[in-house]
């Protein structure tokens, strides 16, 4: 399998090659030539099989230019060993015909564990064939960070340096990423905001000087290995309810829009999946686009779900590539108007696009409403993400074809919004019920790159 950028000026890659870069040179993203597509006895045949084999089912004709059949499962066996839940993306009921997919079973409780512990494994067995290292340098609010720490600690063949705004992540965010011990991981506490971390990185891949003399990589969503590993879920979920003899809807709380995108390629793979639909919180310009408005950048304002705080969703370039008719040329135009503030959308193009997603949008009142209705109707305590999936789900969901809410983070993890709404403080589960005890390891470090470069430089290893 080739891999094309959707600016379609960028060389062509294996899945490795696209996996390691992460952005094309053109800017744009990388996606798979073709999109290949199981039959219907294939995706019967999933039903019931342990995770791990859906997920070597799912993604072998994607990577299988690069990996050993073998080596591939062995890789998927790592990434989920540590996973809290045997099922690992289990499936719960609400009330008739809505479904939660729980998504946060993994080492830091959060779905950004399925997509980084698998690029954690795939990374340390590709470097090592080459026999190559990496830096790995991200910024993040709080899941992505901490997410790729627990990923890439121990593994001999990355260093990885997470730069998040000090003070500025819940204590369960800050702790996940301070407390792993292996030398290869380091959590850098910056004296700023997160669009200043965001900017340092950015700034750092633009520094090419200091770009080849550390090697540095990124594993941010737009990385197609992330979204493959999260096309896996919507097949397990979709099978387990009736697919592909019965349609099946998808709910997804969206920001980067990584996950509803994985959604789909599964269903461009040949699961029915009858509607997908985006939930995002007030800062909603996916809901704005979806609903004719256009896709204009406004002002990012806090949230009490803020791993969907976003002024602009990187992977929905990815959408409209497929929605102008995989034109590189339209995307590149469109991407450059952005620049400028935002773009309309082509009247062909938003019937495309419409015809792969609905959208909704839930107010922080409506938020905090739901999770107390669905811990009194349901008995079951949500995050606030999860939250304005279910509000979104309900207000959109037809009577006949079971919906599933993809829930994305931990209750545990956003403890504050979920007493505020419900009175319940949500207790960590008891694997890291000592989280708090743990001894933390961080560098403050002030909002400057030449201090950032300088620290990276003499802390990799050699
Ligand atoms: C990252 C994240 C999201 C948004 O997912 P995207 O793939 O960026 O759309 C939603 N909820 C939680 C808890 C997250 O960490």
């Amino acid at each position: 399998m080739k891999y094309i950028s959707t600016r379609g000026r960028a060389p062509e890659l294996s899945f490795e090659e696209a996996m390691l870069t992460g952005l094309a040179r053109d800017g744009g993203l990388y996606l798979p030539a073709e999109i290949p597509v199981l039959s219907q006895d294939e995706i019967a045949a999933l039903a019931g099989l342990p995770y791990e084999e859906i997920a070597f089912r799912v993604m072998w004709p994607y990577v299988s230019g690069s990996f050993a059949g073998d080596e591939f499962k062995a890789i998927i066996a790592r990434a989920y060993a540590g996973f809290g839940h045997d099922a690992r993306a289990p499936l719960k009921q609400l009330n008739e015909n809505h479904f939660l997919l729980e998504l946060f079973h993994g080492p830091t409780l959060a779905f950004k564990d399925f997509a980084m512990q698998l690029i954690g494994q795939l990374f340390q067995v590709a470097l090592k064939r080459r026999g190559e290292r990496v830096t790995i340098v991200g910024a993040t609010s709080g899941d992505t960070g901490s997410a790729a720490i627990e990923a890439f600690r121990g593994l001999d063949a990355v260093d990885v340096f997470i730069l998040f705004p000090h003070g500025r992540v819940s204590e369960v965010q800050r702790r996940q990423m301070t407390t792993p011990a292996d030398s290869n991981v380091h959590a850098l506490a910056v004296d700023g905001d997160f669009d200043d971390c965001q900017a340092a990185v950015k700034d750092m891949f633009n520094d090419f000087d200091f770009r080849d003399g550390v090697k540095l990589a990124g594993v941010n969503s737009i990385n197609f290995a992330r979204v493959l590993a999260q096309v896996v879920y919507y097949f397990s979920a979709a099978t387990s309810l009736g697919a592909p003899h019965r349609k099946v809807s998808f709910t997804v709380p969206t920001g980067n829009f990584g996950d509803i995108f994985a959604g789909y390629i599964a269903k461009r793979m040949g699961l029915p999946i009858d509607r997908l639909v985006v939930a995002t919180n007030q800062n909603d310009i996916l809901h704005r686009c979806l609903s004719g408005q256009g896709y204009f950048k406004g002002d990012t304002i806090p949230s009490i779900s803020p791993s969907m705080d976003i002024q602009v969703s990187s992977n929905f370039e990815r959408a409209l590539y497929y929605a102008y008719g995989e034109d590189g040329r339209a995307v590149a135009q469109l991407m450059d108007e952005l620049k400028q503030g935002g773009f309309h959308v082509s009247q062909g193009a938003m019937e495309a696009l419409r015809e792969s997603f609905a959208s909704g949008r839930v107010s922080e009142e409506e938020t905090l409403a739901t999770i107390k209705s669905t811990l009194e109707h349901s008995a079951e305590l949500v995050c606030p993400h999860t939250a304005v999936g279910i509000k979104v789900a309900e207000d959109t969901r037809a009577a006949d074809v079971p919906m599933v809410t993809l829930a994305t983070a931990h209750p545990a993890k956003f403890p504050a919004a979920v007493e505020q709404a419900s009175g319940v403080h949500p207790p960590l589960p008891s694997r890291m019920s000592d989280l708090y005890e743990r001894p933390e390891r961080v560098t403050r470090i002030a909002n400057d790159l030449g201090a950032i470069e300088d620290h990276i430089k003499r802390h990799i290893a050699e």
